[in-house]
């Protein structure tokens, strides 16, 4: 049987999951000459400072303040220190979902916290409320703080981590690593308002690319101080060390990157959003995740591949491959099967992570990508799963 008998395109593509496109340096080259000129080259040197303050204006409406940082996974575990450190919280156990990047629970155990891996939602695939409530109930004061991920860019409810730091005294810090440039239910950036830190990756690989690169967003200005200050080695202005730091600083040059992204965030998120929705239309038989915002910054295309396609997914994964089309397959191991975790963490009953896990499937996406490339991916979809 010809697999490729009911395609209508015959020409082969190579179409690669990701093209990461941070802006070219080599195209702003009065902006490099001004940074050498400067002398400065890091520790929160002009371009830093204007593009978080351009950050703060364009994105958070202005309110509160926000911090870069050199990448997202040192400013998550800068982040869960200073939640930890200042929340005067002695427990042992941070809540992770099991359905994230492997940085948010390295995160919480660089800070000395067994994470206890818990289950996520069946639509929205945001991590699940029933369980933070039962775990909060049986563990009570042995939790130090909660780190749920913004799954793929979509929206949590700040609201409710807010109330249940402030009924129990948890920590909370937001992965919201895929989220810059998502904007949440009011049409606000998300994160806007946040009373807890909440951490952005600008990795090439992100919708907001640059090289390397960060950010934490908080609504309380104090919180921001401190974490920049722990950010340069807990120093204050003697340099002596007054706080729990490490060097977390980014650099001027990424710093220009993410500058100078922010002139074409919207536009790059736009596009991505008339993709994905293509995507949609043509893929009925994938199931796509429930979004909460009016807008995601989505970094790739994740779906479930139909429950009846009768091949495993490694077999459309390669089929997929045969044809030029990459796929991905975040989160797929999750973190309770990755061996590091297995080992170290405690993991909750995972019905629904282990339901969507092994259906999940990454298209591609990316800035630069035509209806044609989409369409042959759609194609080649169908035909693989035949
Ligand atoms: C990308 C990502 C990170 C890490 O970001 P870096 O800037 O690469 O360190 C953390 N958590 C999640 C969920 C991510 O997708």
């Amino acid at each position: 049987m010809a697999r490729s008998s009911g395609s209508t395109s015959t020409k082969h593509m190579r179409v690669p999951l990701l093209k990461p496109r941070p802006i070219r340096l080599s195209h702003y080259a009065d902006d490099l000459a001004a940074h050498e000129a400067s002398g400065v080259f890091s520790n929160f040197g002009p371009i830093n400072t204007a593009f978080e303050s351009r950050l703060l204006s364009d994105v958070f409406g202005g309110d509160g303040a926000c911090l870069t940082a050199c990448n997202a996974t040192i400013a998550l575990l800068l982040a869960v220190k200073e939640a930890v450190h200042f929340g005067g919280r002695r427990g042992r156990y941070a809540l992770v979902p099991s359905f994230t990047f492997a940085a948010t629970a390295h995160a919480a155990a660089w800070c000395g916290l067994t994470p206890i891996l818990y289950d996520i939602e069946p639509e929205t695939w945001l991590p699940s409320r029933e369980a933070e409530q039962r775990l909060m109930e049986r563990h009570g004061e042995d939790i130090a703080v909660i780190l749920p991920y913004a799954t793929y860019g979509n929206c949590l409810d700040l609201n409710w981590y807010a109330a249940l730091a402030a009924r129990t005294g948890v920590g909370v810090v937001i992965d919201a690593a895929a989220s810059l440039g998502t904007r949440d239910a009011a049409g606000h950036g998300f994160g806007h308002g946040a009373p807890m830190s909440v951490v952005y990756s600008m990795h090439a690989t992100k919708t907001f690319a640059t090289s390397e690169g960060a950010v934490i967003y908080c609504a309380d200005k104090q919180r921001i101080a401190r974490l920049r200050q722990m950010a340069n080695f807990g120093f204050d202005g003697a340099r002596a060390a007054q706080m729990p730091g490490l060097n977390a600083k980014l650099a001027e040059l990424p710093a220009l990157q993410a500058l100078r992204k922010l002139d074409e965030i919207d536009r790059v998120v736009e596009r991505r959003a008339e993709l994905y929705a293509l995507y949609r239309a043509r893929l009925q038989d994938f199931t796509f995740q429930r979004h909460t915002g009016t807008r995601a910054a989505h970094q790739f295309v994740p779906t479930l591949m139909p429950e009846e396609a009768g091949i495993p997914r490694a077999t459309f994964v390669q089929r997929m491959k045969e044809r030029g089309v990459d796929l991905g397959t975040y989160f797929s191991p999750h973190l309770a099967e990755q061996p590091y975790f297995k080992d170290i963490a405690v993991v909750d009953e995972l019905p629904v992570t282990a339901a969507i896990a092994p259906r999940v499937v990454a298209l591609p996406l990316y800035d630069t990508m035509e209806e044609a490339e989409l369409r042959y991916v759609c194609e080649a979809a169908a035909d693989c799963l035949r």
